[in-house]
């Protein structure tokens, strides 16, 4: 389906309530599932929503204090043969443990990785990401902020303006531009002069060359949008959270003739839904299907840096090229009480986000080492900053594809009737919840369910 056609589609479900008197399991509460849930709300479903963590986009989750950016404009997978060199190098915004080299599941998501960086494949992948930003956009735009309100979104921190991606390096900057003109993307090419104009905060960049501006690119706050969401879909009465509950195979679900069916539930649902992260490693080994990829944990990186005090602070989001860093201006909140983060004040931090890992589980002083050389590259940028206070340090895991274009598929890849898997989104979960959404309910309304 078309991207206009599948806006369309979405539009008539929720029009004329397609989903009602529908019963539908959806597995996870990070951002996909929660967006795909909210849509789905508005179809007019019963939902029933199980959760392994403590809350929706709770702490362990990917989007939890994620880099906020609704990167709707322009797209990136991390298969390229630039991020391969960086890997060896001492730049290293992306690492690799290199015990995981012992593993059999990471070796062979590490040849997908590389096969995907060869020019034709990586081509590829840029533009069904461009397709799924596309209509990630046109459903945030169109649909989302239509239906769920200025003042829920004026608490997420919605900030509109754009987005300046800067760079240190000429030929770099070149070939970016190159790379997103054969995509098709819109934007505006700034030199270093006219990013200050622009944006002061870029200043004191040392070596600054240029920038990119993407006027269709925002911000939000990923958490404090999940939390609305939750409160939406509470008060609704059509959806029930269950939290603390790891929904697994032949403990929860079994896969009798072609379908999913329940083991905890009395009453089976029409559909599974699994947007669960790398959790769907486990029903991924159940489908017979050669051709699907591992879900592999890529780790990241977030701190928050208190600007309230200061008139250098970033105005407008922006994104290191070069160290792979993205930074969103927010309004301050206190999470200190109770998690409560409805409690706001009129300071605002800058949220800086970045890097990505390839390891298992690092240890508190490998994280510890990370964080400090993210810091000390924020410094590098914004070093009349270097007073503010800096807090709520953080490592995140992006469940990622090796081509980071997401598995988002029904009966047809995976041969089960009820079923739809939504994962691997790596560094673009936030972007491209809204289009996941959208195709999970076009998979419901073609299928005879
Ligand atoms: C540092 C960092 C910065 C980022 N910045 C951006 C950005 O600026 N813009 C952007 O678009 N994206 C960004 N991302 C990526 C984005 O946050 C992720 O792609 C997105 O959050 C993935 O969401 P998800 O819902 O698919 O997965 P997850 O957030 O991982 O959610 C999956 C949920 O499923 C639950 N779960 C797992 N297994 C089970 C089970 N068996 N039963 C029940 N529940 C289960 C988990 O607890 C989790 O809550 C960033 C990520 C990181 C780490």
């Amino acid at each position: 389906m078309s991207v206009t056609n599948l806006v369309k589609n979405l539009q008539n479900c929720i029009k004329n309530k397609s989903h009602f008197g529908k019963n539908f399991a959806i597995i996870g509460a990070g951002v996909s599932g929660l967006i795909s849930a909210y849509f789905l709300h508005l179809c007019g479903a019963s939902l029933t929503i199980y959760e392994s963590g403590e809350g929706v986009c709770h702490g362990g989750s990917a989007g939890f204090q994620n880099g906020g950016q609704l990167s709707f404009g322009h797209v990136d997978s991390i298969a390229s043969i630039q991020n391969l060199r960086s890997i060896f190098s001492l730049s290293c915004y992306i690492k690799v443990n290199f015990n995981l080299l012992f593993k059999r599941q990471f070796v062979k998501y590490a040849l997908q990785y590389v096969k995907n960086c060869l020019p034709q494949k990586r081509k590829q992948n840029l533009q069904e990401l461009a397709n799924l930003a596309n209509l990630s956009k046109r459903v945030f735009y169109d649909i989302f902020l239509q239906n769920f309100g200025d003042d829920n979104l004026s608490g997420c921190h919605y900030n509109t303006g754009g987005t300046i991606h800067y760079f240190y390096n000429q030929k770099y900057f070149l070939q970016k531009i190159k790379h997103y003109t054969s995509l098709g993307l819109n934007f505006k090419i700034l030199t270093a002069q006219q990013a200050v104009e622009m944006e002061n905060a870029l200043c004191n960049v040392s070596g600054l060359c240029g920038g990119i501006y993407f006027e269709e690119d925002n911000s939000i706050n990923c958490k404090l949008m999940c939390e609305k969401i939750y409160q939406i879909l509470q008060n609704s009465g059509q959806v029930k959270f269950i939290f603390n509950h790891s929904f697994l195979h032949n403990k929860d679900y079994k896969i009798e003739n072609g379908k999913i069916i329940a083991l905890t539930q009395q009453k089976n649902f029409d559909c599974f839904i699994f947007t669960n992260g790398s959790g769907v490693n486990n029903l991924l080994s159940q489908v017979h299907n050669a051709a699907l990829p591992q879900i592999y944990s890529m780790k990241g990186y977030s701190f928050d840096v208190d600007v309230s005090y200061s008139s250098y602070a970033p105005q407008i989001a922006l994104t290191d090229s070069k160290r792979r860093i993205v930074y969103s201006v927010q309004n301050r909140y206190n999470a200190s009480q109770n998690n409560d983060y409805n409690t706001f004040t009129n300071l605002s931090f800058l949220r800086v986000a970045g890097f990505a890992d390839f390891t298992h589980n690092p240890s508190p002083r490998q994280i510890d080492k990370r964080i400090k050389y993210l810091y000390k590259s924020f410094l590098q940028s914004f070093r009349s900053l270097k007073q503010s206070t800096a807090s709520n340090f953080w490592c995140g895991e992006r469940p990622s594809t090796p081509t980071s274009v997401p598995l988002i598929i029904g009966e047809e890849q995976i041969n089960i009737s009820n079923c739809i898997i939504a994962s691997g989104h790596t560094n673009l979960g936030l972007t491209l919840s809204f289009a996941t959404a959208c195709k999970i309910v076009g998979f419901l309304s073609l299928s005879d369910l």
